[in-house]
């Protein structure tokens, strides 16, 4: 080996790289800028509109209402579903923070759920365990990129008259049975924080809805609630998409499907790779997967960690404290003991780096690291 290909070895593998998205959408956008700019649409405007009609189609829905956040979008979801004070919502204890949060903005209880072994998605069985008398509404979080057990969700949600908001954040592009996830339920709930697979050059999201009456009142209460100008209906919320995120999202979500293939490869190459090693190696065991995030799991994760962090290779850990043992929820009377999943996720999971643009070698090099560890103990 040269010192040069030695040299080039060690580069950094980053967790992910956005600039190869900016390279490949630069030229479209920029005259486009000029043209938001010299129009002042910062709030709102033309290009959130677009933005708006084209991902309606690309999702199959009749509404979609850009907001400035996917938290944002789950917050209004929940106002538009009603739910409030004395109503309890089912959320999974393994999931990021901002699924919770929105049940806490409308004053509602959350009821913490297991997730599933080999999903790491809310586990159906403890769902129905957990439904008692007051629970209205559940929130199935489509983690990693894989949809969540739908088809018992759906079965559950119909027979306990259940509300579903779906939060998507994570699986924009994955489908069930041909649909599109985030119109399974009522409300369909998406992030374009920039490290999401559809991700803006800032903040956003999305809700999408079936219901125009409800889509009406989403949109209404993004824009401070205003019925008219300056005339306000309801507590309102400045939750409006910057000009500049509708036009960003438009030029990446042309090329979504071919990123999201990209982000397949590099799994399959990953997971056929691994398939020999003593780890849990993720599958689709829903149907599809858009391979937001690739999470092995291993009880030496530490090592494991490290031995990569060594080789110059960058991880992620999602999540290493899963919702039941939050420092904020330390009030919260819940059993502790009865999430062995998302305990077992938060010592266990290791995400190893995956992105659209990804070189061979780079995908190389993070399978070489993977497999010398286990060589090595
Ligand atoms: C990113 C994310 C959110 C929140 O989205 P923001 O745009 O960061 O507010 C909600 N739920 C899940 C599962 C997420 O990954």
């Amino acid at each position: 080996m040269t010192i040069q290909s030695r040299n080039a070895d060690l580069k950094r593998v980053p967790f992910s790289d956005l600039a190869l998205q900016w390279r490949e959408i630069e030229t479209d956008v920029m005259p486009e800028l000029k043209a938001l700019f010299e129009a002042s649409a910062f709030s709102l405007g033309p290009w959130v509109d677009r933005f708006e009609e084209e991902i309606a189609a690309y999702i199959g829905t009749p509404h979609a209402i850009a907001v400035n956040s996917g938290t944002s979008a789950l917050h209004l979801a929940m106002i538009a579903a009603g739910i409030g004070p004395g109503d309890k919502v089912l959320v999974p204890a393994n999931t990021f923070i901002a699924t919770l949060w929105a049940v806490l903005y409308v004053g509602a209880e959350p009821i913490l759920c297991d997730v599933d072994r080999a999903s790491w998605c809310i586990d159906p069985t403890d769902v129905e365990r957990r439904i008692t008398k007051g629970v209205k509404a559940i929130i199935p979080v489509h983690l990693y990129g894989q949809p969540a057990d739908m088809d018992r969700i759906l079965a559950l949600a119909a027979r306990h008259s259940l509300i579903i908001i779906e939060d998507v954040a994570q699986a924009i592009a994955a489908r069930h049975r041909g649909k599109s996830l985030g119109t399974l339920g009522r409300f369909g709930c998406y992030s374009f924080y920039p490290g999401k697979n559809l991700g803006a050059a800032g903040e956003g999201g999305l809700v999408v809805a079936e219901a125009a009456d409800a889509a009406r009142r989403i949109r209404c209460l993004r824009h401070h609630a205003q019925t008219e100008r300056y005339v306000h209906g309801e507590l309102g919320f400045n939750y409006r998409m910057d000009g500049i995120q509708g036009l960003i999202l438009s030029h990446k979500l042309k090329r979504l499907d071919r990123w999201t293939e990209e982000r397949r490869l590099v799994a399959e190459r990953y997971r056929a790779a691994f398939a020999g090693l003593p780890v849990e190696v993720p599958r689709a065991v829903n149907g599809d997967h858009v391979w937001h995030l690739f999470v092995l799991h291993s009880p030496e994760r530490e090592r494991l960690r490290a031995h990569l962090t060594a080789l110059n290779i960058d991880t992620g850990l999602h999540y290493p404290v899963p919702l039941h043992r939050q420092p904020c929820f330390a009030q919260l009377a819940i059993d502790r003991t009865t999430f062995p999943n998302a305990d077992r996720n938060a010592r266990e999971c290791l995400s190893l780096p995956i992105y659209a643009g990804m070189t061979s070698g780079q995908v190389e090099r993070v399978i070489d690291g993977v497999r010398s560890f286990f060589s090595r103990h």
